[in-house]
């Protein structure tokens, strides 16, 4: 069905020739949900992905039940499941299991995938749906203004027009800068490595998510579908060696059993069946995602910590927001503002969540150690002073008063 807001502005563009409603830069989550969706709704959707084929690359593989909810909205959690993903109902923070379909606002569980698995899922997705996906493809620059276009590489230097452009071509978009939008980084002390594992003891209904405040370490267990696992250690940018590599597995190991001592059983008799990699897990992001016939959407817009896997949560709402804005409004210009505007006061949201979390959770420091001293005899009393924003999402209520909860100020 071409929707209204489509249909009016569209009818003068088609006399030009060949044009796109859309094009996307990149074909990763953000971008295949989004065409996926918009080409449901009779936009014309072109999505260019530089990756003729996706391979694993230590990317996010769990979605938090809020992400999920997203996915279900965008129809695609169903699309999931059938076909690589599964529910992972537990987790568990070091202090007894938390049922995530019981406790938290959306009353899901959290989704778990192999990352490249997903990104063939969706593009495919997006493709039946109507959208055209050409691989291996890579934008070389873009134009902005009222007939943004886009210019792909090859002899021919081809240009295409469309009537938005979408930039979700990942950490680190070169579009945003082509683009001209100012970004913002906020430089974390960490790295995190990332493997995929086999012959893990571990149950596949639960995740282990667990802070070690005293070595500033966190560790992140995600079980995938068959008996594969992806495991996570965040560790000091200063610890003195970067975990890269196959022969470092070992020391990924012993060192994720002192973040948490079980793992020492759980991880006895790993092998890796992926890369070994560390990743500077510093925040960037644009305030404003959205200029001159240019939307940002998924890393693109904003790059958080994965310590707290928001990133592929936020992809999944950026889709959503924005079908939802342009499928309302039939002018194109206003609804990217709106979409830009929502996804800044989501971001901020769980930014400023995750660096209260930082502060009590992951810092070594004898500043925060003082602030766990009275902190953490009145969490372990009544868990719910810990905002939930990371797993119940950005929608929670956030003011002053959840802070002082947290800290055990009130
Ligand atoms: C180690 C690690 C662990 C993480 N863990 C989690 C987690 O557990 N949960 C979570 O929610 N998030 C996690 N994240 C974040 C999550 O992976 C990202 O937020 C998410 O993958 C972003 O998706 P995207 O579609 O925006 O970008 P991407 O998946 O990076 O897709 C961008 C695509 O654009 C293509 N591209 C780039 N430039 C061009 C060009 N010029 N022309 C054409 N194509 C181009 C690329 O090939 C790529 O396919 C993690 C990230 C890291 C690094």
């Amino acid at each position: 069905m071409l929707d209204q807001a489509l249909a009016a502005p569209k009818k003068e563009l088609e006399m030009a020739a060949q044009i796109y409603d859309i094009i996307t830069v990149g074909g990763g989550i953000a971008a295949s949900s989004l065409a996926k969706a918009m080409a449901e709704r009779g936009a014309k959707v072109l999505v260019l992905e530089r990756e003729k084929r996706f391979k694993d690359r230590v990317r996010g593989e769990a979605v938090v039940p809020w992400g999920v909810a997203e996915a279900e909205e965008l129809g695609t959690y169903r699309l999931l499941r059938e076909t690589c993903a599964h529910d992972v109902p537990y987790v568990e923070g070091g202090s007894g299991l938390r049922d995530l379909r019981a406790t938290t606002q959306q009353q899901l569980p959290l989704l778990s995938f192999q990352h490249q698995v997903m990104q063939e899922t969706l593009l495919e997705a997006a493709e039946g749906a109507g959208a055209e996906v050409r691989r291996g493809v890579s934008v070389e620059r873009i134009e902005c203004g009222a007939e943004p276009a886009v210019v792909v590489d090859g002899h021919s230097q081809e240009r295409v027009p469309a009537r938005l452009v979408v930039a979700a071509d990942g950490r680190g978009s070169i579009v945003r800068k082509w683009a001209g939008f100012p970004v913002r980084e906020q430089i974390n002390a960490c790295y995190m490595a990332g493997v995929l594992l086999t012959d893990v003891h571990a149950s596949t209904e639960t995740c282990y998510a667990v802070f070690n405040p005293e070595l500033g370490t966190w560790f992140g267990l995600f079980p995938q579908a068959g008996d594969r696992f992806r495991a996570y250690l965040v560790y000091p940018k200063n610890a003195g060696c970067r975990l890269q590599g196959e022969s470092m597995l070992d020391l990924f190991v012993s060192e994720s059993a002192k973040t948490y001592a079980p793992l020492a059983d759980y991880l006895a008799e790993v092998k890796s069946v992926g890369p070994l990699a560390s990743f500077d897990v510093s925040d960037s992001w644009v305030e404003h995602p959205y200029r001159d016939g240019v939307a940002l959407v998924g890393d693109a817009a904003a790059t958080s910590d994965p310590t707290f896997g928001q990133g592929l949560s936020f992809a999944l709402r950026a889709a959503r927001v924005l079908r939802d804005e342009l499928t309302s409004n039939s002018d194109w210009e206003a609804a990217g503002h709106r979409y830009a505007d929502e996804h800044q006061r989501c971001f901020h949201a769980c930014h400023t969540v995750q660096g209260w979390l930082r502060t009590l959770f992951q810092n070594p420091s004898t500043e925060s150690a003082a602030l766990r001293a009275k902190a953490m005899p009145l969490i372990v009393e009544d868990p719910t002073r810990v905002p939930d924003h990371i797993l119940s999402g950005p929608d929670l209520p956030l003011n002053a008063q959840m802070r002082a909860r947290l800290f055990g100020e009130c």
